[in-house]
């Protein structure tokens, strides 16, 4: 049984626009596990969102398992050498680069705290400002992703699974609120910029905020990938967010941050379903439910049906990401990977699967 059967949510097909294929394995298991995901879920299309910061060749990953599923649309990264040969031409040059390749967007992860720490400029940099020019010039939308939950920068707030991953923020860090500002300062440069704010841009406790940025910039779109603090959030003002989230029910996507993990002997079910069963849950069912993933009642959901449902898990990531898959140049993909180990230190795997990646690119 799939899992909207199984959880009697909706039987429309949805679309689900943050899964992540960056746990590294050999590139075609990774392809049966989207594959697998897809069928299950009931994903007419997805965005796999590429992390070049966690697996180098990730972008070409992204690429193979989009030229081997249908529904599968490319949210390519920008690689960063830390260094003075990152410029605002060679990050100009890589998003031309990655056009050419069939990108459908773009996904920043720079905004997560230790990232943003390790990169040591803000988002709305100079430095950056050619490859924003060019996103909002292409309509091509950037995922982005800033700051975390704000209990993250407080030790007494902060959930223990979190702090055993080193989120713990202390003064070395970007504060939480300027994450906000580094957005702002891009949106200023790029009004028109498609710019889908990751996690609900962790500002499910801020509806005044949430309610001015929507109003000041068209373009900006919030996803609801847990971040599951959020649904918390949500569940404290819960008419309140009801109402927002009608008034801005055509900027609001449906995500799952499911991971290409293996799934071993869980079920479907017990592996990837857990973001998705909050979500879905919150948005579909109407009283109290049990939400499984955290093993705690939710007192209040929001109950949605009908045309707010379909735009939410459907026919805003249409409108965002396109009707259709922008086309790849196959050649031009098997040239850049067969490069691109050249100058960098690869593992057997990854070496394994460019191989492979520039192979079938090359057929
Ligand atoms: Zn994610």
């Amino acid at each position: 049984m799939r899992n909207d059967e199984l959880n009697r949510y909706r039987g429309k097909p949805i679309c689900d626009m943050h899964i992540h294929p960056h746990v590294q394995m050999p590139v075609d298991e990774t392809v049966e596990v989207i594959r697998s995901v897809m069928e299950y879920f009931h994903d007419e299309r997805i965005v796999l969102e590429s992390l070049p910061s966690y697996d180098v060749i990730n972008n070409f990953t992204t690429l193979y398992c989009k030229s081997k599923l249908d529904g599968v649309y490319a949210g390519l990264g920008l690689l960063h050498r830390f260094d003075g040969s990152d410029t605002a031409e060679s990050y100009l040059a890589q998003a031309e680069s990655l056009f050419r390749m069939g990108c459908d967007g773009f996904k920043m992860l720079e905004g997560k705290p230790d990232y943003r720490k390790r990169l040591e400029k803000p988002l709305d940099d100079r430095v950056f400002d050619r490859f924003y020019g060019f996103a909002e010039e292409k309509g091509l939308p950037v995922v982005m992703h800033v700051g975390d939950p704000r209990e993250f920068w407080d030790a007494d707030r902060i959930p223990r699974w979190a702090l055993e991953r080193g989120w713990l923020y202390d003064d070395s860090f970007v504060p939480f609120r300027d994450g906000h500002r580094e957005v702002e300062g891009v949106l200023r440069k790029f009004p028109k910029l498609k710019l889908v704010l990751a996690h609900f841009f962790f500002v499910s406790d801020d509806l005044s905020y949430a309610e001015w940025i929507m109003n000041e910039w068209d373009g900006v779109c919030f996803d609801l990938t847990p971040g599951s603090e959020m649904y918390f959030n949500f569940s404290e003002r819960i008419d309140d967010w009801c109402g927002f989230f009608r008034r801005y029910a055509d900027r609001i996507l449906f995500g799952s941050d499911i991971y290409n993990w293996r799934r071993g002997d869980s079920s479907m079910e017990e592996r990837y379903a857990h973001a998705v069963n909050l979500t879905r849950s919150f948005l579909e069912k109407k009283g109290p439910f049990l939400n499984r993933w955290q093993n705690v009642e939710m007192k209040n959901a929001f109950g949605f049906c009908g045309e707010v449902l379909d735009k939410i898990c459907h026919d805003n990531f249409i409108r965002v990401f396109g009707e259709e898959r922008r086309a790849a140049d196959d050649e031009y993909i098997a040239f850049c990977a067969a490069g691109f180990g050249r100058d960098r230190d690869l593992s057997e795997e990854q070496t394994a699967n460019l191989k492979k990646i520039a192979d079938w690119f090359g057929r």
